[in-house]
């Protein structure tokens, strides 16, 4: 289904149009779907974000000719908006905590941005803060902030979802997708339900995360393995809308590298942890659905794997489980 037969101009042209895959663990009666996001030119879903804001924030002026975009972030989203910035004159700087891997600060550097540490001790917070005080430095600077940026999941709502219902000729019964900005579920959400109002739609974390309390459950909270998903501070959360969920799953650590391991060697699917917790609970579902347990409004699932696991092998992804760093 990938689509890129004619030569292309630049690698911003080969970001979507990614493979839908049927996932062979599921029943029959209703199939799933995986979208492989690491079909992108940076790996991972985070490339469709980092295309769509600076292209719309370049289009409405928000971001000026030649400027610059500082955000925090160490992950695949500072990949995603070094490789846009790069092929559309944008400088990007990227403000990271020490701890986090070396690997994705090397790709960010190689994409030609800047990448700015900031003290282990003063966690994710202490870089916001730094990026904003960076971009009122610089005078042509903004902060995307994919955490409360509307265009985060506007990008999904435009590209992913589209994607997935051509391809499944409109028939969606259900969206399966992991939570960490939330950007990609509510997008692909939104148009879902727009499509058919019945569409089920499944938020997933870790175990020790806490969307869940976005349902009035009382999780408790506790450090997770598994990367990209969940969170440990629910108020900023600000794209999660949780009238467009009807529930929120937590997938066990321990269950999630065991699927990692499972999809790689049955099903040669060499994907990051925040996949194989999508993958076991979109089987789940759909297994619940082929029982008569839930209903849906057509026999089928679509999640959404959203990186490659070799973005992780320097984590012992492929090993046991006590040496899984996460
Ligand atoms: N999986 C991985 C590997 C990710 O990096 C991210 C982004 N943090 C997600 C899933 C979740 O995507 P979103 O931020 O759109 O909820």
């Amino acid at each position: 289904m990938t689509t890129h037969r004619e030569p292309l101009d630049s690698v911003l042209d080969t970001i979507a149009e990614t493979p839908l895959v049927r996932v062979q663990a599921s029943p029959d009666e209703v199939p799933v779907y995986a979208k492989l996001e690491s079909f992108n030119p940076g790996a991972s879903v985070k490339d469709r974000i980092g295309k769509y804001m600076l292209e719309q924030m370049l289009d409405d002026g928000t971001l000026p000719e030649g400027g610059t975009v500082v955000e925090p972030t160490a992950g695949n989203t500072g990949i995603g908006i070094a490789v846009a910035a790069n092929q559309l004159g944008i400088r990007a700087v990227f403000v990271v905590p020490e701890r986090f891997s070396v690997e994705k600060q090397t790709l960010m550097r190689a994409l030609g941005a800047d990448v700015v540490n900031t003290p282990t001790e003063d966690g994710m917070g202490g870089a916001i803060d730094r990026a904003h005080q960076l971009a009122e430095e610089l005078d042509d600077a903004v902060v995307p902030q994919q955490f409360s940026n509307p265009l985060n999941p506007e990008a999904h709502y435009e590209t992913t979802a589209p994607e997935i219902y051509d391809a499944l000729d409109d028939e969606v019964g259900a969206l399966v997708a992991g939570c960490g900005t939330a950007g990609t579920l509510m997008g692909m959400a939104r148009y879902g339900r727009e499509r058919h109002e019945d569409t089920f739609v499944t938020a997933v974390e870790p175990v020790g995360s806490l969307y869940a309390t976005h349902e009035g459950r009382d999780v408790e909270e506790a450090e997770y393995k598994t990367e990209g998903i969940g969170t440990h501070n629910p108020a900023t959360n600000e794209l999660f809308d949780p009238e467009l969920v009807d529930e929120i799953v937590q997938i066990d650590d321990r269950d999630t590298h065991a699927e990692m391991q499972r999809l790689a060697a049955e099903e040669g699917h060499l994907v990051g942890s925040s996949a194989a917790a999508n993958c076991l609970a979109a089987v789940d579902l759909a297994e619940r659905a082929a029982a008569g347990e839930v209903d849906l409004p057509y026999d089928s699932v679509v999640t959404v794997f959203a990186d490659s696991s070799e973005r992780y092998l320097s984590k012992g992804v492929y090993g046991d489980f006590e040496s899984w760093e996460g």
